[in-house]
Protein backbone atom coordinates (compact mmCIF):
# COMPACT_ATOMS: atom_id res chain seq x y z
CA UNK A 1 0.00 0.00 0.00
CA UNK A 2 1.47 3.64 -1.11
CA UNK A 3 2.20 5.99 1.40
CA UNK A 4 0.65 8.42 0.60
CA UNK A 5 -3.07 6.40 0.12
CA UNK A 6 -5.76 8.12 1.71
CA UNK A 7 -8.42 6.33 2.53
CA UNK A 8 -11.57 9.36 1.39
CA UNK A 9 -11.14 12.08 -0.55
CA UNK A 10 -14.01 14.68 -0.25
CA UNK A 11 -13.74 16.59 -4.11
CA UNK A 12 -15.21 20.38 -2.69
CA UNK A 13 -15.53 22.14 0.17
CA UNK A 14 -18.66 23.28 0.80
CA UNK A 15 -21.24 22.39 3.17
CA UNK A 16 -21.63 19.09 1.78
CA UNK A 17 -18.28 18.08 1.11
CA UNK A 18 -17.31 19.41 4.91
CA UNK A 19 -20.56 18.38 6.68
CA UNK A 20 -19.02 14.77 5.11
CA UNK A 21 -15.83 15.58 6.15
CA UNK A 22 -16.84 16.70 9.99
CA UNK A 23 -18.33 13.06 10.46
CA UNK A 24 -15.94 11.31 8.92
CA UNK A 25 -13.35 12.64 11.00
CA UNK A 26 -15.31 10.63 13.58
CA UNK A 27 -13.63 7.38 12.25
CA UNK A 28 -10.41 5.78 11.91
CA UNK A 29 -9.15 7.22 8.85
CA UNK A 30 -7.05 9.23 6.31
CA UNK A 31 -9.38 11.77 4.79
CA UNK A 32 -8.56 14.49 2.51
CA UNK A 33 -10.98 17.35 1.33
CA UNK A 34 -9.84 19.21 -2.02
CA UNK A 35 -11.00 22.29 -4.01
CA UNK A 36 -10.31 24.68 -7.38
CA UNK A 37 -10.83 27.78 -4.81
CA UNK A 38 -8.59 28.73 -2.68
CA UNK A 39 -10.82 28.44 0.55
CA UNK A 40 -13.73 26.50 1.81
CA UNK A 41 -17.10 28.24 0.89
CA UNK A 42 -16.11 29.55 -2.76
CA UNK A 43 -19.13 27.96 -4.67
CA UNK A 44 -23.18 27.71 -4.05
CA UNK A 45 -22.66 27.50 0.01
CA UNK A 46 -21.69 31.13 0.08
CA UNK A 47 -24.27 32.37 -1.81
CA UNK A 48 -27.94 31.50 -1.11
CA UNK A 49 -31.17 32.58 0.89
CA UNK A 50 -29.49 30.74 4.37
CA UNK A 51 -32.73 29.75 5.22
CA UNK A 52 -32.94 26.61 7.56
CA UNK A 53 -36.19 25.27 6.17
CA UNK A 54 -38.76 23.43 8.03
CA UNK A 55 -39.52 20.89 5.10
CA UNK A 56 -42.55 20.80 3.81
CA UNK A 57 -41.63 21.77 -0.17
CA UNK A 58 -39.89 18.58 -0.75
CA UNK A 59 -42.34 15.46 -2.69
CA UNK A 60 -43.16 12.96 0.28
CA UNK A 61 -40.84 10.24 0.50
CA UNK A 62 -37.63 11.68 -1.57
CA UNK A 63 -34.06 12.22 -0.34
CA UNK A 64 -34.55 16.25 -0.09
CA UNK A 65 -38.05 15.67 2.65
CA UNK A 66 -36.29 13.48 4.26
CA UNK A 67 -32.91 15.04 4.85
CA UNK A 68 -34.38 18.13 4.65
CA UNK A 69 -36.44 17.64 8.04
CA UNK A 70 -33.21 15.50 9.81
CA UNK A 71 -31.14 18.38 9.13
CA UNK A 72 -33.39 20.98 10.46
CA UNK A 73 -33.49 18.80 13.55
CA UNK A 74 -29.65 18.33 13.71
CA UNK A 75 -28.66 21.84 12.93
CA UNK A 76 -29.07 23.60 16.25
CA UNK A 77 -27.46 21.32 18.28
CA UNK A 78 -24.91 21.78 15.91
CA UNK A 79 -24.97 25.48 15.71
CA UNK A 80 -23.78 25.08 19.51
CA UNK A 81 -21.24 22.14 19.52
CA UNK A 82 -19.83 24.47 16.41
CA UNK A 83 -20.48 28.17 17.59
CA UNK A 84 -22.29 29.78 14.25
CA UNK A 85 -24.92 31.76 13.68
CA UNK A 86 -28.55 30.55 13.60
CA UNK A 87 -32.04 32.03 14.57
CA UNK A 88 -34.83 30.06 15.05
CA UNK A 89 -36.82 32.98 13.44
CA UNK A 90 -39.88 30.61 11.57
CA UNK A 91 -41.28 31.02 8.18
CA UNK A 92 -44.57 32.42 6.57
CA UNK A 93 -45.71 30.96 3.38
CA UNK A 94 -48.17 33.71 2.04
CA UNK A 95 -50.76 32.92 -0.31
CA UNK A 96 -52.15 36.55 -1.89
CA UNK A 97 -55.60 34.99 -3.65
CA UNK A 98 -58.46 33.24 -2.03
CA UNK A 99 -57.84 30.73 -5.58
CA UNK A 100 -54.71 29.84 -3.71
CA UNK A 101 -55.78 28.47 -0.75
CA UNK A 102 -55.96 24.81 -1.97
CA UNK A 103 -52.06 25.11 -2.59
CA UNK A 104 -51.60 26.23 0.87
CA UNK A 105 -53.47 23.12 2.21
CA UNK A 106 -51.73 21.08 0.24
CA UNK A 107 -48.57 22.47 1.39
CA UNK A 108 -49.68 22.07 5.24
CA UNK A 109 -50.45 18.03 4.24
CA UNK A 110 -47.14 17.40 2.76
CA UNK A 111 -45.07 19.32 5.52
CA UNK A 112 -47.06 17.06 7.92
CA UNK A 113 -46.36 13.62 5.87
CA UNK A 114 -42.84 14.53 6.22
CA UNK A 115 -42.69 15.18 9.54
CA UNK A 116 -42.30 18.76 9.79
CA UNK A 117 -43.53 19.77 13.64
CA UNK A 118 -46.36 22.23 14.90
CA UNK A 119 -47.49 23.69 11.34
CA UNK A 120 -50.96 25.46 10.87
CA UNK A 121 -52.22 27.97 8.60
CA UNK A 122 -52.89 31.39 10.18
CA UNK A 123 -55.55 33.80 9.06
CA UNK A 124 -54.97 37.31 7.40
CA UNK A 125 -55.38 39.11 10.85
CA UNK A 126 -53.10 36.93 12.76
CA UNK A 127 -50.73 36.78 10.07
CA UNK A 128 -51.14 40.84 10.15
CA UNK A 129 -50.34 40.59 13.72
CA UNK A 130 -47.19 39.00 13.16
CA UNK A 131 -45.85 40.60 10.52
CA UNK A 132 -47.19 44.32 10.13
CA UNK A 133 -45.83 44.92 6.82
CA UNK A 134 -47.40 42.20 5.04
CA UNK A 135 -48.83 42.89 1.68
CA UNK A 136 -52.56 44.33 1.44
CA UNK A 137 -52.78 40.65 -1.10
CA UNK A 138 -52.27 38.46 1.82
CA UNK A 139 -55.20 35.93 2.72
CA UNK A 140 -53.28 33.55 5.00
CA UNK A 141 -49.95 32.10 5.27
CA UNK A 142 -48.95 28.70 6.32
CA UNK A 143 -46.74 28.91 9.54
CA UNK A 144 -43.28 27.17 10.43
CA UNK A 145 -41.92 27.71 13.54
CA UNK A 146 -38.96 25.71 13.11
CA UNK A 147 -37.74 27.22 10.39
CA UNK A 148 -34.82 29.39 10.48
CA UNK A 149 -31.87 31.30 9.44
CA UNK A 150 -28.33 30.52 9.05
CA UNK A 151 -25.08 32.01 8.81
CA UNK A 152 -24.09 30.42 5.98
CA UNK A 153 -20.21 31.04 5.62
CA UNK A 154 -20.07 30.46 9.54
CA UNK A 155 -21.35 26.88 9.17
CA UNK A 156 -19.27 25.90 6.62
CA UNK A 157 -16.05 27.97 8.03
CA UNK A 158 -17.26 25.58 11.31
CA UNK A 159 -17.75 22.29 9.89
CA UNK A 160 -14.33 22.41 7.80
CA UNK A 161 -12.49 24.07 11.01
CA UNK A 162 -13.88 20.87 13.19
CA UNK A 163 -12.79 18.56 10.42
CA UNK A 164 -9.47 19.57 10.67
CA UNK A 165 -8.72 19.94 14.29
CA UNK A 166 -9.46 16.46 14.25
CA UNK A 167 -7.09 15.47 11.40
CA UNK A 168 -8.79 15.96 7.99
CA UNK A 169 -6.16 17.61 5.48
CA UNK A 170 -7.59 19.87 2.93
CA UNK A 171 -6.00 21.05 -0.15
CA UNK A 172 -6.65 24.33 -1.98
CA UNK A 173 -6.20 25.48 -5.41
CA UNK A 174 -6.83 21.77 -5.97
CA UNK A 175 -8.78 21.48 -9.04
CA UNK A 176 -9.52 17.77 -9.56
CA UNK A 177 -9.58 17.71 -13.59
CA UNK A 178 -9.69 13.36 -14.19
CA UNK A 179 -9.59 10.31 -12.40
CA UNK A 180 -8.91 6.97 -13.00
CA UNK A 181 -8.71 3.58 -11.65
CA UNK A 182 -5.87 2.30 -9.72
CA UNK A 183 -5.86 -1.42 -8.78
CA UNK A 184 -8.54 -1.04 -6.46
CA UNK A 185 -7.81 2.54 -5.83
CA UNK A 186 -8.77 5.91 -7.61
CA UNK A 187 -6.23 8.12 -8.52
CA UNK A 188 -7.14 12.04 -8.92
CA UNK A 189 -5.38 14.25 -11.32
CA UNK A 190 -5.16 17.73 -10.31
CA UNK A 191 -4.89 20.65 -12.60
CA UNK A 192 -1.43 21.77 -10.69
CA UNK A 193 -0.14 18.79 -12.01
CA UNK A 194 -0.35 16.64 -8.66
CA UNK A 195 -1.90 13.32 -7.98
CA UNK A 196 -3.85 11.82 -4.90
CA UNK A 197 -4.31 8.45 -4.50
CA UNK A 198 -7.42 7.19 -2.31
CA UNK A 199 -9.45 4.19 -1.77
CA UNK A 200 -13.13 6.10 -2.15
CA UNK A 201 -14.27 9.28 -3.40
CA UNK A 202 -16.88 11.52 -2.37
CA UNK A 203 -18.18 13.33 -5.13
CA UNK A 204 -19.48 16.97 -3.42
CA UNK A 205 -18.52 19.07 -6.26
CA UNK A 206 -21.62 21.69 -6.74
CA UNK A 207 -22.36 22.22 -9.85
CA UNK A 208 -19.63 20.52 -11.14
CA UNK A 209 -20.22 17.03 -9.48
CA UNK A 210 -21.72 15.89 -13.35
CA UNK A 211 -18.18 16.60 -14.42
CA UNK A 212 -16.94 14.20 -11.63
CA UNK A 213 -19.10 11.88 -11.69
CA UNK A 214 -18.98 11.42 -16.04
CA UNK A 215 -15.17 11.07 -14.86
CA UNK A 216 -15.96 7.34 -14.01
CA UNK A 217 -19.39 6.16 -15.23
CA UNK A 218 -21.23 5.06 -18.09
CA UNK A 219 -24.52 6.20 -16.52
CA UNK A 220 -23.87 10.24 -16.96
CA UNK A 221 -25.55 13.09 -14.93
CA UNK A 222 -26.62 16.40 -15.57
CA UNK A 223 -26.49 19.47 -13.43
CA UNK A 224 -28.16 22.55 -14.58
CA UNK A 225 -27.37 25.50 -12.96
CA UNK A 226 -29.84 27.45 -11.75
CA UNK A 227 -29.93 30.95 -10.94
CA UNK A 228 -30.77 32.92 -8.02
CA UNK A 229 -30.45 36.46 -8.32
CA UNK A 230 -31.14 38.65 -4.43
CA UNK A 231 -30.87 42.36 -3.10
CA UNK A 232 -28.91 42.56 0.46
CA UNK A 233 -30.37 45.56 2.69
CA UNK A 234 -28.56 47.37 4.83
CA UNK A 235 -28.97 46.63 8.70
CA UNK A 236 -31.55 49.92 8.66
CA UNK A 237 -33.97 47.78 6.84
CA UNK A 238 -32.98 44.47 8.64
CA UNK A 239 -35.98 44.02 10.76
CA UNK A 240 -38.86 45.17 7.86
CA UNK A 241 -40.08 42.04 8.40
CA UNK A 242 -39.52 39.00 11.77
CA UNK A 243 -39.83 36.16 9.92
CA UNK A 244 -38.58 34.75 6.67
CA UNK A 245 -41.63 35.39 4.25
CA UNK A 246 -42.25 33.07 1.13
CA UNK A 247 -44.51 32.93 -1.36
CA UNK A 248 -46.63 30.14 -2.26
CA UNK A 249 -43.52 27.33 -4.37
CA UNK A 250 -43.94 26.97 -7.97
CA UNK A 251 -41.99 24.65 -9.86
CA UNK A 252 -39.28 27.03 -10.46
CA UNK A 253 -38.49 26.52 -7.08
CA UNK A 254 -40.11 28.81 -3.52
CA UNK A 255 -40.46 32.35 -5.75
CA UNK A 256 -39.01 35.25 -4.34
CA UNK A 257 -38.43 35.75 0.11
CA UNK A 258 -37.84 38.52 2.29
CA UNK A 259 -36.05 37.64 5.09
CA UNK A 260 -33.94 38.71 7.78
CA UNK A 261 -30.69 37.65 7.84
CA UNK A 262 -28.25 36.52 10.67
CA UNK A 263 -26.26 39.59 10.25
CA UNK A 264 -29.22 42.21 10.60
CA UNK A 265 -29.76 42.74 6.84
CA UNK A 266 -32.81 41.91 4.95
CA UNK A 267 -32.50 39.48 1.93
CA UNK A 268 -34.44 39.37 -1.01
CA UNK A 269 -34.51 37.17 -3.48
CA UNK A 270 -33.65 34.86 -5.40
CA UNK A 271 -35.00 34.38 -9.15
CA UNK A 272 -34.91 31.02 -10.98
CA UNK A 273 -33.07 30.90 -14.44
CA UNK A 274 -31.33 27.91 -15.94
CA UNK A 275 -27.87 28.60 -17.45
CA UNK A 276 -25.88 27.01 -19.77
CA UNK A 277 -22.15 28.21 -17.77
CA UNK A 278 -21.35 26.93 -14.15
CA UNK A 279 -19.11 30.02 -13.00
CA UNK A 280 -22.37 32.86 -13.90
CA UNK A 281 -22.51 34.44 -10.97
CA UNK A 282 -22.94 37.83 -12.33
CA UNK A 283 -26.08 39.65 -11.42
CA UNK A 284 -28.82 40.82 -14.29
CA UNK A 285 -31.07 44.10 -14.39
CA UNK A 286 -34.01 41.68 -15.62
CA UNK A 287 -33.19 39.58 -12.32
CA UNK A 288 -32.60 42.09 -10.24
CA UNK A 289 -36.15 44.21 -11.49
CA UNK A 290 -37.73 40.77 -11.13
CA UNK A 291 -36.75 40.50 -7.40
CA UNK A 292 -37.70 44.59 -6.70
CA UNK A 293 -41.25 44.25 -8.10
CA UNK A 294 -42.23 40.37 -6.90
CA UNK A 295 -41.27 40.61 -3.13
CA UNK A 296 -43.95 43.33 -3.17
CA UNK A 297 -46.65 40.74 -3.69
CA UNK A 298 -46.00 39.70 -0.08
CA UNK A 299 -44.09 42.39 2.08
CA UNK A 300 -45.59 46.18 1.57
CA UNK A 301 -42.94 48.90 1.30
CA UNK A 302 -39.68 46.95 1.76
CA UNK A 303 -37.16 49.70 1.89
CA UNK A 304 -35.53 49.22 -1.47
CA UNK A 305 -33.15 52.69 -1.56
CA UNK A 306 -31.18 50.55 1.67
CA UNK A 307 -29.86 47.83 -1.42
CA UNK A 308 -26.05 47.81 -0.18
CA UNK A 309 -25.15 45.10 -2.74
CA UNK A 310 -26.57 42.64 -5.11
CA UNK A 311 -25.07 39.18 -5.74
CA UNK A 312 -26.00 35.65 -7.55
CA UNK A 313 -25.76 31.77 -6.30
CA UNK A 314 -26.05 28.97 -8.83
CA UNK A 315 -28.38 25.99 -7.51
CA UNK A 316 -27.17 22.52 -8.90
CA UNK A 317 -30.26 21.51 -10.21
CA UNK A 318 -31.18 18.31 -11.86
CA UNK A 319 -34.27 17.26 -14.09
CA UNK A 320 -35.70 14.76 -11.08
CA UNK A 321 -35.66 17.23 -8.41
CA UNK A 322 -33.97 15.43 -6.32
CA UNK A 323 -30.19 14.78 -4.28
CA UNK A 324 -27.99 11.98 -6.21
CA UNK A 325 -26.31 10.33 -3.10
CA UNK A 326 -24.71 6.75 -3.06
CA UNK A 327 -22.23 4.83 -4.16
CA UNK A 328 -22.06 5.06 -8.24
CA UNK A 329 -22.83 1.17 -9.47
CA UNK A 330 -20.08 0.78 -12.06
CA UNK A 331 -18.06 2.79 -10.27
CA UNK A 332 -17.04 0.81 -7.02
CA UNK A 333 -15.92 2.97 -3.85
CA UNK A 334 -17.45 6.31 -5.36
CA UNK A 335 -20.25 7.78 -4.07
CA UNK A 336 -22.21 10.79 -5.39
CA UNK A 337 -22.98 13.51 -2.70
CA UNK A 338 -24.55 15.49 -5.74
CA UNK A 339 -27.37 17.70 -7.01
CA UNK A 340 -27.65 18.60 -3.65
CA UNK A 341 -29.89 21.81 -4.39
CA UNK A 342 -32.14 23.73 -1.74
CA UNK A 343 -32.56 22.00 0.88
CA UNK A 344 -28.79 21.52 1.06
CA UNK A 345 -27.77 23.79 3.21
CA UNK A 346 -30.69 22.83 5.47
CA UNK A 347 -29.60 19.30 4.73
CA UNK A 348 -26.42 19.14 5.08
CA UNK A 349 -25.59 18.04 8.72
CA UNK A 350 -28.21 14.61 7.61
CA UNK A 351 -26.39 14.72 4.63
CA UNK A 352 -23.06 14.63 6.31
CA UNK A 353 -23.78 11.41 8.37
CA UNK A 354 -25.58 9.48 5.70
CA UNK A 355 -23.10 9.48 3.39
CA UNK A 356 -20.17 8.61 6.15
CA UNK A 357 -22.48 5.54 7.07
CA UNK A 358 -22.41 4.42 3.23
CA UNK A 359 -18.65 4.99 3.51
CA UNK A 360 -18.16 3.42 6.78
CA UNK A 361 -19.50 0.16 5.38
CA UNK A 362 -17.65 0.68 2.03
CA UNK A 363 -14.36 0.84 4.34
CA UNK A 364 -15.29 -0.88 7.30
CA UNK A 365 -13.84 1.66 8.71
CA UNK A 366 -13.94 1.90 12.62
CA UNK A 367 -14.91 4.75 15.15
CA UNK A 368 -12.47 6.55 17.02
CA UNK A 369 -11.97 6.40 20.61
CA UNK A 370 -14.13 8.86 22.17
CA UNK A 371 -11.25 11.29 24.11
CA UNK A 372 -9.60 11.16 20.08
CA UNK A 373 -12.71 13.32 18.56
CA UNK A 374 -13.33 16.76 19.48
CA UNK A 375 -16.67 17.70 19.01
CA UNK A 376 -17.02 21.28 19.52
CA UNK A 377 -15.02 24.48 18.43
CA UNK A 378 -15.53 28.08 19.40
CA UNK A 379 -16.08 30.70 16.88
CA UNK A 380 -14.47 34.36 16.75
CA UNK A 381 -17.09 36.42 18.93
CA UNK A 382 -18.75 39.32 17.26
CA UNK A 383 -18.52 42.43 18.88
CA UNK A 384 -21.55 44.16 17.02
CA UNK A 385 -23.63 45.48 19.54
CA UNK A 386 -21.46 44.64 22.48
CA UNK A 387 -21.14 47.29 25.71
CA UNK A 388 -18.89 49.98 25.08
CA UNK A 389 -17.00 48.51 28.37
CA UNK A 390 -16.60 45.29 27.45
CA UNK A 391 -14.90 46.71 24.38
CA UNK A 392 -12.16 48.93 26.30
CA UNK A 393 -11.83 45.71 28.88
CA UNK A 394 -10.78 43.47 25.62
CA UNK A 395 -8.30 46.74 24.26
CA UNK A 396 -6.93 46.42 27.62
CA UNK A 397 -5.91 42.71 27.31
CA UNK A 398 -4.96 42.97 23.58
CA UNK A 399 -4.52 46.49 22.26
CA UNK A 400 -5.41 45.06 19.16
CA UNK A 401 -9.43 45.32 20.09
CA UNK A 402 -8.95 48.74 19.90
CA UNK A 403 -8.33 48.81 17.02
CA UNK A 404 -11.14 49.18 14.72
CA UNK A 405 -10.78 48.27 10.97
CA UNK A 406 -14.38 47.85 9.97
CA UNK A 407 -16.19 50.47 10.87
CA UNK A 408 -19.56 49.76 9.04
CA UNK A 409 -19.32 45.92 11.05
CA UNK A 410 -17.78 47.13 13.89
CA UNK A 411 -14.84 44.71 13.40
CA UNK A 412 -11.56 45.15 15.15
CA UNK A 413 -8.02 44.05 14.35
CA UNK A 414 -7.82 41.64 16.80
CA UNK A 415 -10.89 39.58 15.19
CA UNK A 416 -9.09 39.69 11.85
CA UNK A 417 -5.68 38.18 13.17
CA UNK A 418 -7.93 35.71 14.84
CA UNK A 419 -9.60 35.15 11.32
CA UNK A 420 -6.13 34.75 9.66
CA UNK A 421 -4.39 32.49 12.32
CA UNK A 422 -7.19 29.58 13.12
CA UNK A 423 -6.57 26.18 11.61
CA UNK A 424 -7.81 27.04 7.45
CA UNK A 425 -7.23 30.51 8.33
CA UNK A 426 -8.05 33.33 5.44
CA UNK A 427 -6.09 34.10 2.69
CA UNK A 428 -7.82 36.49 1.26
CA UNK A 429 -9.67 39.92 1.30
CA UNK A 430 -13.02 37.63 0.96
CA UNK A 431 -12.03 35.10 3.50
CA UNK A 432 -11.37 37.70 6.20
CA UNK A 433 -15.10 38.81 5.26
CA UNK A 434 -16.40 35.43 5.34
CA UNK A 435 -15.02 35.05 8.69
CA UNK A 436 -15.91 38.17 10.61
CA UNK A 437 -18.02 40.13 8.53
CA UNK A 438 -15.19 42.84 7.60
CA UNK A 439 -16.45 44.25 4.35
CA UNK A 440 -20.06 42.98 4.91
CA UNK A 441 -21.35 46.46 5.15
CA UNK A 442 -22.89 49.55 4.03
CA UNK A 443 -19.58 50.81 2.46
CA UNK A 444 -18.86 46.94 1.34
CA UNK A 445 -15.56 47.32 2.56
CA UNK A 446 -15.09 50.40 0.88
CA UNK A 447 -13.05 51.94 3.81
CA UNK A 448 -11.60 48.54 5.31
CA UNK A 449 -10.28 46.97 2.44
CA UNK A 450 -7.09 48.69 2.55
CA UNK A 451 -6.45 47.90 5.95
CA UNK A 452 -7.14 44.80 5.71
CA UNK A 453 -4.98 44.11 2.57
CA UNK A 454 -2.31 45.15 4.90
CA UNK A 455 -2.53 42.87 7.98
CA UNK A 456 -3.17 40.03 5.45
CA UNK A 457 0.53 41.41 3.81
CA UNK A 458 1.68 41.68 7.13
CA UNK A 459 0.75 38.43 8.54
CA UNK A 460 1.19 35.78 5.55
CA UNK A 461 4.53 37.76 4.57
CA UNK A 462 3.06 38.52 0.99
CA UNK A 463 4.43 41.41 -1.12
CA UNK A 464 1.38 43.64 -1.64
CA UNK A 465 1.03 42.59 -5.33
CA UNK A 466 0.33 38.77 -3.63
CA UNK A 467 -3.07 39.43 -1.61
CA UNK A 468 -6.01 38.84 -3.67
CA UNK A 469 -9.81 39.36 -3.15
CA UNK A 470 -10.62 35.48 -3.61
CA UNK A 471 -7.45 33.51 -4.59
CA UNK A 472 -4.87 33.19 -7.74
CA UNK A 473 -6.34 35.99 -10.86
CA UNK A 474 -8.02 38.49 -8.15
CA UNK A 475 -5.29 40.20 -7.06
CA UNK A 476 -5.77 43.79 -6.08
CA UNK A 477 -2.71 45.85 -6.62
CA UNK A 478 -1.14 44.91 -10.30
CA UNK A 479 1.73 47.05 -10.34
CA UNK A 480 3.20 50.06 -8.10
CA UNK A 481 3.77 53.19 -9.94
CA UNK A 482 6.75 56.13 -8.65
CA UNK A 483 4.98 59.10 -7.03
CA UNK A 484 5.05 61.96 -9.24
C1 LIG B 1 -30.22 30.80 -5.01
C2 LIG B 1 -30.04 29.71 -3.99
C3 LIG B 1 -30.75 29.73 -2.80
C4 LIG B 1 -30.62 28.71 -1.88
N1 LIG B 1 -31.22 28.82 -0.67
C5 LIG B 1 -31.10 27.84 0.23
C6 LIG B 1 -31.69 27.96 1.51
O1 LIG B 1 -32.23 29.01 1.86
N2 LIG B 1 -31.61 26.92 2.35
C7 LIG B 1 -31.03 25.76 2.00
O2 LIG B 1 -31.07 24.83 2.77
N3 LIG B 1 -30.37 25.64 0.82
C8 LIG B 1 -30.39 26.65 -0.05
N4 LIG B 1 -29.75 26.57 -1.24
C9 LIG B 1 -29.00 25.37 -1.55
C10 LIG B 1 -27.64 25.33 -0.88
O3 LIG B 1 -26.99 26.58 -0.99
C11 LIG B 1 -26.82 24.24 -1.56
O4 LIG B 1 -27.57 23.06 -1.54
C12 LIG B 1 -25.51 23.99 -0.87
O5 LIG B 1 -24.81 25.17 -0.63
C13 LIG B 1 -24.68 23.06 -1.74
O6 LIG B 1 -23.46 22.84 -1.12
P1 LIG B 1 -22.40 21.90 -1.80
O7 LIG B 1 -21.31 21.73 -0.83
O8 LIG B 1 -23.07 20.68 -2.31
O9 LIG B 1 -21.92 22.70 -3.10
P2 LIG B 1 -20.92 23.94 -3.18
O10 LIG B 1 -21.06 24.85 -2.05
O11 LIG B 1 -21.08 24.51 -4.54
O12 LIG B 1 -19.50 23.27 -3.04
C14 LIG B 1 -18.93 22.54 -4.11
C15 LIG B 1 -17.44 22.76 -4.07
O13 LIG B 1 -16.82 21.91 -5.01
C16 LIG B 1 -15.70 22.58 -5.56
N5 LIG B 1 -15.38 21.95 -6.84
C17 LIG B 1 -16.18 21.88 -7.93
N6 LIG B 1 -15.56 21.23 -8.92
C18 LIG B 1 -14.33 20.89 -8.46
C19 LIG B 1 -13.23 20.21 -9.04
N7 LIG B 1 -13.24 19.76 -10.31
N8 LIG B 1 -12.11 20.04 -8.29
C20 LIG B 1 -12.07 20.50 -7.01
N9 LIG B 1 -13.10 21.16 -6.41
C21 LIG B 1 -14.21 21.33 -7.14
C22 LIG B 1 -16.19 24.02 -5.69
O14 LIG B 1 -15.13 24.93 -5.74
C23 LIG B 1 -17.04 24.19 -4.45
O15 LIG B 1 -16.31 24.76 -3.40
C24 LIG B 1 -29.80 27.61 -2.17
C25 LIG B 1 -29.06 27.60 -3.35
C26 LIG B 1 -29.14 28.66 -4.23
C27 LIG B 1 -28.28 28.70 -5.43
Amino acid sequence: MADDLYDVVVVGAGVSGCAVARELSRLRARVCVVDREEDVCCGTSKANSAIVHAGFDAQTGTLMAKFNVEGNERMWKLAQDLDFKVRRCGSLVVCTSEEDLPGLEALLERGRANGVPDLRIVDREELVAMEPHISDLAVAALWAPTAGIVDAFGLNIALAENAAQNGVEFRFNALVNGIHRVEEDWELLLANGQSIRTRCVVNAAGVFADAIHNMVSEHKIRIIPRKGEYLLLDTTAGDHVQHTIFMLPSVMGKGILVSPTVHGNLLVGPTATDVDDPESTDTTSDGLREVAEKCALTVADVPLREVITSFAGLRAHQPDHEFIIGEIEDAPGFVDCAAIESPGLTSCPAIGVYVTDIVRNLLSLEEKDADKWIGTRTGIPSLEGAPVSYWAELAQQDPAYGNVICRCRHVTEAQILAAIHRPLGARSLDGVKRRVTAGMGRCQGGFCSPKVMEILERELGLGPEEVTKCGPGSELIVERGEAQ
